[in-house]
C-alpha cells in the first residue's frame, strides 16, 4: 500500500477538522469496492445504488479498467495542451460516432462542461451581432456550482448567498412549449435553450419526447442553439448513449461528465456543425482538460461498455428494477410516482425523505435523496438482476416504514 495514504482500518469513523465543511456527510468512510459493492473502513459491505452519483459506470475495481488505467499512469498522466494529446482525438472520434455530432472540447467536471456551453452560446450571439445574448433555462434545473452555472441552475438553495447572479437567463417550466414560446416572444436576444434531458438533482424529471422534438423544431426555426446537459443522464444510463436519443433528435451542444470516465475526473462538450467553429484559439481552455489519464479512462469506459453490452444491461436491469419497485410500492399511500429510464430512477414521495439515506446505509444500501422527496437510484451500469432485487428488498420496506411514521 502507498505509504502516503493513511490506512483507515480502525473501528472509528474519521472526523474532518481540516476539510472545509461543505457537505452534509454520513458518518461513513469507504475503504474499497468490487463490482457494485463497497466496503467501509469497519468492513461493513454496502450495495451501491448511487454509483458515486452516476459516476462509477463500471462499478468498482473493474477487471478490465484497472489494468488499463495502471498502464496509462505508468506511461503518462498529464502533459499539457501545449502539445497534441492522441487520446483526445481517439475519444473525440468515439463521442462523435456515438452522438452523430462533429467536435469535442475536453475539461474535467460537469460544471466546466456547462460553463463552456454557456460561453459557446454567448459567443454564438456576439458573432451574430447580439450584444446581450440571453439563454433559456428551466425551473428545477441543476447545472453546477460555479457563478455562471449556479445562475443557470433553478434551485434557490444553490444560489442563496452568492449574488449578484450572472444575468442573461430566461427561466421557464419544463415540458411546456407554449410557455417557452411566450417567454421568448419578440426577443431578438435569445441565442440558446439549455436543459437536462432528464433533470437529475431536480428530482429525476424527464423531458417528454414530444417536448424535445418541439424544442428542436423551435430552435431550428429561430436560429437558436439547442444545448442538452447530459452530464448525469448521458453515457448509457438511460439505455441509449445519450438520453435525448430516445426522442430521435440531436442537440447542437451536449455537455458530458459524470459517467464518462468511470470515476476519473473528466468532462466534455460535444457539439454539432452550428457550434463547431465558435471557439477559436485563445477563446477557451483549461490546464487539466483532456489529459492522457482522463482520455484513457473515457476510451476504456466506452470500450468496456460496448464489449460487455452495458447499454442493453441498463435497459434490462433498469426495466426490471422499475417494474419491481412499482409492484412492491403499488397502492402504498405516499408514493406519488416512480420516474426515470434505464438505471436512472426516482421514487417521488409525499413527504421529505432525507432520513432514508442513513437508514438505507445502515441496512447496507447506498442511495441518495434529491429535491427533498425523491429517492434517487443511479447505480453502476453493471448492476445485475439479482442485485436489483436486493435493492428493492432493502429499500421498499424502509420507504413504507418512513411513510407510516407521523411527521
Ligand atoms: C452533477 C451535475 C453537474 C455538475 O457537475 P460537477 O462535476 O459536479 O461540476 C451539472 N449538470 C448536471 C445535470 C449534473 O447532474
Amino acid at each position: 500500500m502507498n505509504a502516503a495514504v493513511p490506512n483507515l482500518t480502525t473501528a472509528t469513523v474519521p472526523t474532518s477538522p481540516h476539510v472545509m465543511n461543505t457537505y452534509g456527510r454520513l458518518p461513513i468512510a469507504m475503504s474499497h469496492g468490487q463490482g457494485s459493492r463497497v466496503w467501509d473502513v469497519n468492513g461493513k459491505c454496502y450495495l451501491d445504488a448511487l454509483g458515486g452519483i452516476a459516476v462509477n459506470t463500471l462499478g468498482h475495481g473493474h477487471p478490465k479498467l484497472v489494468p488499463a488505467l495502471q498502464d496509462q499512469i505508468a506511461k503518462l498522466i498529464h502533459t499539457s495542451n501545449y502539445y497534441h494529446v492522441p487520446g483526445q482525438e481517439a475519444l473525440a472520434a468515439k463521442l462523435v460516432a456515438l452522438s452523430g455530432l462533429t467536435n469535442v472540447f475536453f475539461c474535467s467536471t460537469g460544471l466546466e462542461a456547462n460553463e463552456a456551453a454557456l460561453k459557446l452560446a454567448r459567443k454564438f450571439g456576439h458573432d451574430k451581432g447580439i450584444e446581450r445574448p440571453e439563454i433559456v433555462v428551466y425551473e428545477k434545473a441543476f447545472h453546477g456550482r460555479s457563478i455562471a452555472t449556479l445562475s443557470a441552475t433553478g434551485n434557490p438553495k444553490v444560489q442563496a448567498g452568492f449574488g449578484p447572479l450572472v444575468e442573461g437567463f430566461i427561466r421557464v417550466p419544463i415540458n411546456n412549449i407554449d410557455q417557452l414560446k411566450a417567454a421568448t416572444a419578440n426577443n431578438p436576444n435569445v441565442v440558446a435553450v439549455f436543459f437536462e434531458a432528464i433533470q437529475g438533482e431536480g428530482g429525476v424529471n424527464p423531458m417528454h419526447m414530444d417536448y424535445l422534438r418541439d424544442v428542436r423544431a423551435l430552435c431550428d426555426e429561430r436560429g437558436w442553439l439547442l444545448m442538452i446537459d447530459e452530464v448525469q443522464c448521458g453515457m448509457g444510463r438511460t439505455g441509449k448513449w445519450f438520453a435525448h436519443q430516445w426522442a430521435g433528435i440531436q442537440p447542437d451542444v451536449m455537455p458530458l461528465a459524470k459517467g464518462l470516465g468511470s470515476g476519473v475526473p473528466i468532462g466534455a462538450v460535444v457539439v454539432g456543425p452550428k457550434a463547431a467553429t465558435i471557439f477559436q484559439p485563445g477563446n477557451h481552455g483549461t490546464t487539466f482538460g483532456g489529459n492522457p489519464l482522463a482520455m484513457r479512462a473515457g476510451i476504456e469506459t466506452i470500450r468496456i461498455m460496448e464489449e460487455d453490452g452495458l447499454i442493453d444491461n441498463a435497459v434490462r436491469v433498469g426495466g426490471h428494477l422499475k417494474a419491481a419497485l412499482a409492484r412492491e410500492l403499488a397502492g402504498v399511500d405516499g408514493v406519488k410516482e416512480i420516474r426515470g429510464m434505464g438505471l436512472m430512477l426516482g421514487i417521488d414521495l409525499s413527504k421529505p425523505c432525507g432520513a432514508l439515506v442513513q437508514r438505507c446505509a445502515d441496512a447496507g444500501l447506498l442511495v441518495s435523496v434529491t429535491a427533498d422527496t425523491v429517492v434517487r437510484l443511479v447505480p453502476p451500469l453493471i448492476l445485475t438482476i439479482a442485485e436489483a432485487d436486493e435493492v428493492v428488498a432493502i429499500l421498499c420496506p424502509l420507504i413504507k416504514q418512513l411513510l407510516v411514521e407521523t411527521a
